[in-house]
């Protein structure tokens, strides 16, 4: 039997869920809870990605991004280390290559929280492995109340900022392959959950 690293990528079992939605609209504390789901231990993970952006109040680094220099993440682009990237509000984000590829190889769940074109270009590079799903707030302003609520951003500038781009984002929620609201945290976990293990082998 051949060893399961060596399985190429392309007939991988494992899946890459990328989990888009306007800053604010519940994508970590969804995840987060997920992560933690009894039937998904040991087979999900998220995959945490390197940004330019510094640390909010609360964020742990190498737990909810790995914070690098603008040189060290050009550094990381240039030796091929970043599966993808994009600039989002003048800061860069990069999902990181081999920690993606090492987990399909051994059919395992990845996920990944980034913006529509990182979800584009997923898809694009892995047809077969990636699940889109497009988390969306019941409204703009509850998303306003929870993004102030959060307390992270202490600018007050980025928090507009952040808002500003959510009507754009909401209008590409149309190409995911699925989109929730999350209204209610509980539904929306269940919700989540569900379309997650529609995707595990042997239930
Ligand atoms: P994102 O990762 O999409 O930017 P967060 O997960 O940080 O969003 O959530 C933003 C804020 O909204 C957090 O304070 C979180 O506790 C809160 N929140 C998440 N889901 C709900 C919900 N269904 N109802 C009310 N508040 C929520
Ligand atoms: P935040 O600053 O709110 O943590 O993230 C800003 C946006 O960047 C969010 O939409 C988030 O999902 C996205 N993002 C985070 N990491 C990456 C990444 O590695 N690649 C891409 N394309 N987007 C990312």
């Amino acid at each position: 039997m051949k060893a399961q690293n060596s399985e190429p990528i392309a007939r991988s079992p494992g899946r890459i869920f990328v989990i888009s939605g306007p800053s604010g609209s519940g994508k970590t504390t969804l995840l987060g809870k997920l992560l933690k789901s009894r039937e998904l231990k040991n087979l999900l993970e998220r995959s945490v990605s390197f940004t330019t952006r510094s640390a909010r109040r609360g964020e742990k680094q190498g737990r909810d991004y790995f914070f690098v220099g603008a040189g060290e993440f050009r550094r990381k682009r240039r030796e091929e280390k970043i599966l993808e990237w994009t600039k989002y509000l003048g800061y860069y984000y990069g999902t990181p290559k081999d920690f993606v590829e090492e987990r399909l190889r051994q059919g395992k769940f990845v996920a990944l929280c980034l913006d529509t074109a990182g979800a584009k270009h997923i898809k694009r590079t892995y047809p077969a492995q990636a699940v889109t799903i497009f988390i969306a707030p019941p409204s703009l302003e509850a998303l306003r109340q929870r993004i102030h609520g959060r307390g992270r951003e202490t600018v007050k500038a980025e928090i507009k900022k952040r808002l500003g781009m959510a009507g754009q984002e909401l209008k590409e929620s149309q190409g995911y392959d699925h989109c929730l609201v999350n209204d209610d945290f509980k539904r929306a976990l269940a919700e989540l959950k569900g379309i997650v293990l529609k995707y595990k082998v042997n239930g």
